[in-house]
């Protein structure tokens, strides 16, 4: 029975793969239309607009704030921080807050924790969309999915149930050799893991010198840098795809080329742009499938990479070339024109000039640790290495015309807990 549900729900998802921009376009204003009318009778956040335009921005703090006011079941932050708190400590992720509705939580930049809640029936559509979009027609194969995540929730192991595919959370807090030997029996036919740990699996593998062959391996919840991508396609021999999912829902995902296109047939993507060639954008989404906890005009953080032109895969849908991260992360440099601007420098830069220097670096992080003064971590950390990534800093910073940066070179380290989000260009300072 659940199989047949699903399998409509799947052709549904399938349908609703546009062939033209403008096709898309009039079903996402439809729908949008529809939902703001629902939005209105239902959220009590939202009762007193008369007009999508209106609508005001929220950020994740005014989701916090508001979060009582703009969740429609009626549920509290407070009784949805102590449930999500108590999963966490039991690692049972299967317990519901209220009427079937799940609670999860995310850490934000800042360290501080953010809520989010799915209904039963918001979990069958999130299913049958990663079903459709992950698995596409090999749905219906026998697969072997491996998930290593941070945090569970059962809205992952919804798409498995009872369908024919075979679902294995890998837990992180569990030894990191006894994962990848239940992955060696496990045999996955898709792995789906953050970078940073997909690189570790790698290195696991390659000291028992054993291979494995997924089908797809995709990437998931960090930024996948160059480096890590070259690294991981060299072993496995095929194309890393990135799923952009966070707890705000599932936004995009790589089609065949590599190219990140997002989920618009069930999000509008409204575009914050950080440049003036219009290159880069951080993304306010409204969801307009999600009822339980909306995402109207919500802000997230992260930066993404405009795809120009046409993908050669055909899809209408908004394509990225790359996530670069979190905007909390960019790092700013005193301008050499303005005497109290700053001018901030792309994390793709910074990356592609220390990748150019040398084919020897083998890792490498990049922190602003003081107003004036960066840090940059490397493997191997050598004095011929350290001449040719200051002499490339130093000509960025001459190219962007800011005031050259003290730069401090140390060993890269591995990162101390593998629970923590991996992030190779961060901005230590709170401001
Ligand atoms: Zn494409």
């Amino acid at each position: 029975m659940r199989k047949i549900k699903l399998f409509l729900l799947f052709l549904l998802a399938k349908r609703r793969a546009f062939k033209t921009r403008r096709q898309l376009l009039a079903y996402q204003n439809k729908r949008l239309r529809i939902f703001f009318r629902w939005l209105r009778k239902n959220a009590r956040y939202y009762e007193t607009y008369t007009s999508f335009s209106q609508l005001p921005i929220i950020t994740k703090q005014d989701m916090l704030d508001s979060f009582n006011e703009i969740n429609t079941v009626g549920c509290t932050l407070k009784d949805c921080l102590a449930q999500a708190h108590r999963m966490e400590q039991t690692r049972d992720f299967n317990d519901t807050v209220s009427n079937g509705i799940s609670v999860g939580l995310s850490t934000g930049t800042s360290g501080k924790r953010s809520v989010f809640l799915v209904s039963k029936q918001e979990q069958n559509q999130w299913a049958s969309i990663m079903a459709s979009k992950v698995l596409g027609w090999s749905l219906f194969k026998s697969n072997r999915v491996a998930l290593f995540l941070r945090a569970n929730n059962n809205l992952y192991e919804t798409v498995g149930q009872g369908n024919g595919i075979q679902f294995k959370f890998f837990d992180l807090m569990r030894p990191f050799d006894q994962l990848v030997s239940d992955l060696l029996d496990y045999n996955p036919t898709i792995l789906v893991a953050p970078p940073s740990i997909l690189k570790e699996i790698v290195k696991a593998l390659q000291s028992k010198k054993i291979k494995i062959s997924p089908g797809k391996i995709f990437s998931v919840a960090e930024t996948l840098s160059e480096i890590d991508r070259i690294y991981l396609e060299c072993f496995f021999n095929k194309k890393i795809l990135q799923i952009y999912q966070c707890t705000e829902g599932f936004l995009g995902i790589s089609c065949q080329y590599g190219t990140i296109h997002l989920n618009e047939e069930y999000i509008r993507f409204d575009k914050k742009y950080l440049d003036e060639n219009q290159d880069r954008f951080m993304p306010i989404i409204t969801d307009f499938t999600r009822k339980s906890q909306p995402f109207v005009n919500y802000l997230l953080d992260d930066i993404l990479h405009e795809y120009k032109g046409q993908c050669r895969c055909g899809s209408p849908n908004l394509a990225i070339s790359s996530i670069e991260g979190r905007q909390n992360d960019l790092l700013y440099f005193q301008s050499k024109i303005q005497s109290h601007a700053k001018t901030v420098i792309y994390p793709d830069f910074i990356e592609r000039a220390i990748l150019a220097c040398s084919v020897d670096i083998e890792e490498y992080e990049v922190r602003r640790v003081a107003q004036e003064t960066l840090e940059v971590l490397l493997l191997p950390n050598t004095p011929k290495i350290q001449i040719q990534v200051r002499k490339a800093l130093e000509l960025l910073f001459d190219k962007f015309q800011v005031v050259p940066t003290k730069i401090l070179f140390k060993q890269w380290v591995k990162n101390p807990s593998i629970l923590q989000k991996y992030y190779r260009i961060q901005n230590k300072l709170d401001d």
